[in-house]
């Protein structure tokens, strides 16, 4: 079956390729238009249009139609989230709690706007008032990666619909059939023409018409650093827009000598492991005190090869495939290059060939490396853990920060001295206490430091001062 782009109301689409299951790569998921430059201009030329439609719609009206999105995707969240899964690898319980968190995050928007969005200050002249208001900050370009393939959409599109901005919709190529199936749904939800499009296609071409574009307000980005940088310097120099990027990520999990074993080991598994690694959040070092480093070494080493690696929709799969070959191929390079620097291989290490033609790959584990190596500088986004051993608390602590990313850190220990000298200084965006670096919730702050985050936080009341501008007024109150 074709699936095509969605432009000013209208299904329209050329340039049709396949889409395949990365647990299955025989197994053919559909052919998916692919936009032009001139697709997506139309599509930006719909969305500039139906602004100041879209402004002048009454709160309780845009609230609706949000209600309308979470309630379909929450309806559908079984049949969303395996169809997830068979495009993307996760497994399916993944999928299918990927598909309900994008429903919650439009209910939660559409309460958010419910709420107060101005404020009062008094002034120094007299008979004065002086207000904030919240403006939509126009028609807005969202731009995301294949990772979280309806979660991180809806986390960006809830917001920007319900703080009165137009959009358009650039998914990752890997992933045209969850930005789909989340079209189809916004498309039936009420919404005038025009104020939600979706253009799918290649970064190079539909992504560059929009961050070159000089009619949009802004762009939100989530994707690797390298790319990030590039969107930034193309949004402003082309009508200097409003930008926010959320980009890579190389997370540490400090773990102490008095932490509880079972909770260390639980959370590497969930950190280094879960979505195969394949998350911007996902533990990739694990910096231990030389008490707990060899007990963490003995554990893992048993705990790791009991893992299922499967189908992403077998339910009694552990770790699905890797996303993509590309995604293959860069894991056993830094697997490889870990082996070069030195590194010790503990577990895992190499592809696996299945049944079925898949992006197989098992946990690994390498130990005996030190912090400035490439395999822990570097994002792997893989199912690759390394643990470094430290000297004591401080020199483990000081390691936490020894990459230029800031997305998410964590330590785990049972002394509320370390925990306290761990949140005052560790340099990232998320901090976890005694638990995983991967997992966050919808209505809080999220977003990283250093080369992880630019711009406003992502999420929750945060998302507010990125979609909306303010203006500040200034009134004089009767002058006799
Ligand atoms: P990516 O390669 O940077 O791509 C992200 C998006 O940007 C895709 O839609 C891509 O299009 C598009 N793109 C690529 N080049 C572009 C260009 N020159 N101009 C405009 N758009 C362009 O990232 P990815 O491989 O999809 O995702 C993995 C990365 O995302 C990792 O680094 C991960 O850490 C990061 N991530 C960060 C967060 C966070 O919140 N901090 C969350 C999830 C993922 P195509 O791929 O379709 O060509
Ligand atoms: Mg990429």
């Amino acid at each position: 079956m074709q699936y095509e782009n969605y432009i000013g109301g209208r299904w329209t689409g050329r340039n049709f390729t396949t889409n395949v299951n990365p647990s299955d790569t025989n197994d053919e998921i559909g052919m998916y238009a692919s936009a032009d430059a001139d697709d997506t201009n139309s599509a930006i030329e719909s969305a500039v249009a139906a602004q100041s439609i879209w402004r002048a719609y009454p709160p309780s009206e845009r609230i609706s139609v949000l209600r309308n999105i979470g309630n379909a995707l929450l309806a559908r969240k079984d049949e969303l989230g395996a169809a997830l899964s068979r495009e993307e690898g996760k497994p399916v319980r993944e999928g299918i709690a990927e598909a309900g968190r994008a429903g919650n995050t439009f209910h939660y928007y559409a309460s958010a706007i419910e709420h107060a969005q101005g404020e009062t200050y008094s002034s120094a002249l007299p008979k004065t008032l002086i207000q904030t208001r919240r403006n939509p900050v126009g028609t807005v370009g969202i731009i995301t990666p294949w990772n979280f393939p309806l979660a991180i959409p809806a986390w960006k599109i809830a917001p920007a619909l319900a703080y009165g901005n137009t959009v358009v919709f650039k998914p990752a190529e890997l992933v045209p059939s969850s930005a789909w199936a989340l079209t189809k749904i916004i498309s039936e939800a009420g919404l005038p023409d025009g104020v939600f499009n979706m253009v799918m296609g290649s970064g190079s071409v539909v992504g560059k018409a929009i961050t070159t574009s000089s009619r949009l307000n802004a762009v939100t980005f989530t994707g690797s650093s390298f790319v990030g940088a590039e969107i930034a310097a193309d949004c402003i120099s082309h009508g200097a827009k409003r930008i926010q990027a959320e980009m890579g990520g190389k997370n540490s999990l400090v773990v102490l000598d008095d932490a509880d074993l079972t909770i260390a080991v639980e959370a590497i598994i969930d950190g280094a492991f879960k979505s195969t690694g394949q998350r911007c959040t996902a533990t990739s070092r694990v910096i231990s005190t030389p008490q707990m480093y060899p007990r963490l070494v003995e554990q893992l080493s048993a705990r790791i090869p009991t893992l299922k690696v499967g189908d992403a929709l077998d339910p009694s799969t552990d770790i699905g495939p890797l996303a993509s070959q590309q995604q293959l191929n860069q894991v056993r390079k830094y697997v490889e290059l870990g082996v070069s620097e030195g590194a010790e291989l503990i577990a895992g290490g190499h592809e696996i060939r299945s049944a079925s033609p898949g992006f197989y790959f098992e946990p690994t584990l390498f130990a005996g490396g030190h912090s400035q190596m490439r395999i822990n500088q570097e994002e792997i986004f893989g199912p690759v853990v390394c643990l470094i051993e430290a000297p004591d608390v401080d020199s483990a602590i000081a390691l936490a920060n020894d990459t230029q990313y800031g997305l998410a850190a964590g330590i785990i220990t049972d002394s509320q001295r370390s925990i306290e000298r761990f949140l005052d200084s560790a340099d990232a965006g998320m901090l976890h206490v005694n638990r995983s670096t991967a997992n966050t919730e919808l209505h809080v702050p999220f977003g990283g430091n250093k080369s992880s985050s630019y711009g406003p936080r992502e999420q929750g009341t945060a998302a507010r001062d990125f979609f909306t501008s303010t203006s500040t007024i200034y009134s004089t109150t009767g002058t006799d």
